[in-house]
């Protein structure tokens, strides 16, 4: 096969390769460009506009961190919502947890179609849950007409580009402040802290400029570029760092002692958010 293996674009002359058994469907929305490829080591991977979204192999590596950390920080989390997340790992995760109502807003219907039919296995019949409903539509949008607080917002989107870039604004964070209950919790994917510091750099310091408690915390995700990924958490009232409940039956990443350890950054990236956080530090590895 001539194509036989699969890269996103490099950035700072820093390549990831995989290698694949087929590319399985391909479509193109009015967001993006949409693929399902059969990887040798991950299984299936969904990749939008040539960036690795998440595989069958190591979605539990990210969807469990972007999501028991947060969930398991607050004291008692009701009513969630998910923006993005079109695959419905994110979805799965969340229901685990004794939450009443789950809503998940996902801007690209074909993203939702193209994994219902290709990656079954990630929401596994999340969208099916009665305390689940999906919104088709921005993420934005949905907030800024919010009319009940949430207790944890997660933000699973894409790269800030193109439709999610709005998603690390100030006033995007600011919309989630106020769209939070008083001891509410936000947490995003907030990106490779090698390949995308300036996008990390950019999220902490807004989310600590909007939220009295910012932090940002680590772990790996091996089909990701760099594979060590990061998720930055605003809290209106609580220590993110701490897990106020025993985790979901079954995990197989998250644990308590790694949910306290995740966030002891190396030095290097301690001042994320303080404005003191200087990028050129790892500028050998950035876009
Ligand atoms: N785990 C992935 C990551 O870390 O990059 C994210 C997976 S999920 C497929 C990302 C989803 O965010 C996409 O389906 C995309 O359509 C959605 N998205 C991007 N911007 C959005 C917005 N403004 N509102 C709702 N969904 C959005």
């Amino acid at each position: 096969m001539a194509d036989r293996w699969f890269g996103e674009p490099a950035r700072g002359g820093f390549e990831q390769r995989i290698e694949l058994r087929g590319r399985l469907w391909a479509g193109q929305s009015a967001y993006q460009r949409v693929e399902i490829l059969d990887t040798v080591p991950f299984g299936r991977a969904l990749v939008l506009d040539g960036a690795i979204q998440t595989t069958e192999a190591d979605e539990f590596c990210y969807h469990e961190l972007l999501v028991h950390v947060p969930m398991l920080a607050h004291p008692r989390p009701r009513r969630v919502l998910v923006i993005g997340g079109g695959d419905g790992g994110c979805l799965r995760h969340v229901l685990l947890h004794d939450v009443e109502r789950a809503i998940q807003v996902e801007i690209d219907e074909l993203v939702l179609r193209a994994c219902r039919e290709w990656l079954p296995t990630l929401a596994d019949g999340a969208f099916a849950d009665v305390r689940a409903s999906l919104v088709v539509g921005d993420g934005v949008a949905f907030l800024r007409d919010a009319d009940e607080p949430f207790d944890v917002i997660l933000v699973d989107s894409t790269d800030p580009v193109g439709p999610a870039a709005e998603l690390i604004s100030e006033a995007f964070f600011q919309l989630a402040a106020a769209a939070l209950s008083a001891n509410g919790i936000l947490a995003i994917q907030s990106g490779s802290p090698l390949l995308m510091a300036d996008e990390l750099r950019l999220a902490a310091a807004r989310i600590g400029s909007v939220f009295p408690i910012a932090a940002t915390y680590l772990g790996h995700v091996p089909a990701y570029p760099g594979v060590l990924w990061s998720y930055t958490i605003g809290s209106k009232q609580v220590d993110p760092r701490e897990p106020r409940r025993p985790a979901p039956p079954g995990t197989r990443y998250y644990t308590a002692e790694l949910h306290r350890a995740a966030f002891a950054l190396p030095a290097y990236l301690q001042a994320l958010g303080s404005g003191r956080f200087d990028p050129a530090v790892v500028a050998p590895l950035r876009g």
